[in-house]
């Protein structure tokens, strides 16, 4: 079976957490923060604070910007739903706002019109957008946006690593708001099995963060010191040796990635061509955690998906429209309709994520093209 991706662990980042686990030194110490400081270069920003995991990472910074009940936080409609969970969970109210077809992303167009409409009990705080598999948002246009009304903007930055926006080279993800969140799962280019990073350039807030995330405590000259009631969402020694060894190679993967993308676009025109597909947008910055097609109305998805499957393909929906689950009702822009996002409704409905990681070239393209095709072909559906 060709597995939709694979992380990408060597002999040496083995080794690596091999002689971790010989130290005796488990959680967060020297490896973290080793790890913390060859973050903050590679990303450009002042604090990267490593934490358990990409939603904790998000919920921590929510919790740090003192969101809680009686707020309210503008968040995609298409994403992974632990972005709205986390609203959800310190008690605010998720304002789902629908994406565009073909970046699959909220824009800044949608964002002010939301907030233009926007007229519930609770008061905004914050905007949310997540650069969805990899794709940049114009973060510049959002913190404009943001700094007008005096909101906080917390990027769900968890798949795009290295994403960046504007013309080449660009401005990295992560940098165009008040904190951004990245995720270490084994799904997105850098793993470290679970795990998370946040990055800020305010010293005030990452030095909250940092208490946070390890209960509320701080080493002092005079001992530790307890500040404030905190959690334990702390990462391991070895899992930050898994990263350190990584992160040399994460610009390589990006540019892998790159190309697969564009082989694949190349590959899958004649079938977007002929209706069968449509393709993401294509753009020079985007880190492609994931390729998602959405495929044409009149096809079943969860078919589509077995009959791949059968032919040794492995494949999957791309991510979830909130408004569309259970957890999110009455979240929708107009709480007063139980609107569902058209755009959003359609690519969870539609959307198909392909065979993709750098470790894939031209062989699996053509592989997974040549089964795409005949299992679309048009006598096979109605
Ligand atoms: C993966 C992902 C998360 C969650 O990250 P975890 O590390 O799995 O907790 C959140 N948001 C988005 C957009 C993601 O892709």
């Amino acid at each position: 079976m060709l597995r939709l991706s694979r992380p990408n662990i060597d002999e040496a980042a083995i080794a690596a957490a091999a002689a971790v686990l010989r130290s005796g030194q488990l959680v967060q110490g020297p490896q973290v923060a080793g790890f913390e400081v060859e973050l903050q270069a590679w990303l450009g920003c002042r604090h990267a604070v490593l934490v358990s995991s990409g939603t904790a990472a998000l919920h921590l910074a929510l919790v740090a910007l003192g969101i809680g009940p009686g707020d309210a936080v503008l968040v995609p409609d298409f994403t992974f739903p632990a972005t709205g969970n986390v609203v959800r969970l310190v008690g605010a109210r998720p304002v789902l706002v629908d994406v565009d077809p073909v970046r699959y992303c909220v824009t800044p167009q949608g964002l002010e019109a939301a907030l233009a409409r926007w007229q519930g009990p609770q008061t905004l705080r914050a905007l949310m957008p997540v650069h969805e598999f990899g794709a940049p948002v114009d973060m510049a246009a959002v913190a404009a946006l943001a700094r007008d009304r005096g909101l906080h903007v917390i990027e769900d930055a968890a798949c795009a690593i290295g994403a960046r926006f504007g013309a080449m080279p660009g401005t990295l993800v992560g940098s165009g708001g008040d904190v951004a969140c990245f995720s270490l799962h084994p799904r997105k280019t850098l793993t470290t099995g679970e795990g998370g990073i946040l990055t800020t350039d305010n010293d005030e807030l990452a030095l909250r963060l940092r208490r946070l995330r390890n209960h509320g405590m701080e080493r002092s000259p005079v001992g530790l010191v307890f500040h404030e009631a905190g959690y334990n969402l702390r990462l391991t020694e070895f899992q930050a040796a898994l990263g350190r060894a990584q992160l040399p190679h994460l610009s390589g993967w990006i540019e892998q990635r790159r190309a697969l993308a564009g082989a694949y676009r190349a590959a899958l025109q004649p079938l977007a061509q002929a209706g069968l597909l449509s393709l993401p947008a294509d753009h020079a910055g985007h880190s492609w955690q994931t390729f998602m097609v959405v495929l044409s109305e009149h096809f079943d998805r969860a078919r589509v998906i077995r009959d791949l499957a059968a032919q040794g393909v492995e494949a999957n929906l791309g991510a979830q429209c909130l408004s569309a689950l259970a957890a999110f009702a009455g979240c929708a822009l107009d709480a007063n309709t139980e609107g569902v996002s058209p755009v959003a409704s359609r690519l969870y409905d539609q959307g198909l994520a392909l065979p993709f990681c750098e470790q894939y070239g031209e062989a699996e393209v053509q592989q997974v093209t040549s089964v795409l095709s005949q299992v679309l072909q048009p006598n096979r559906h109605g």
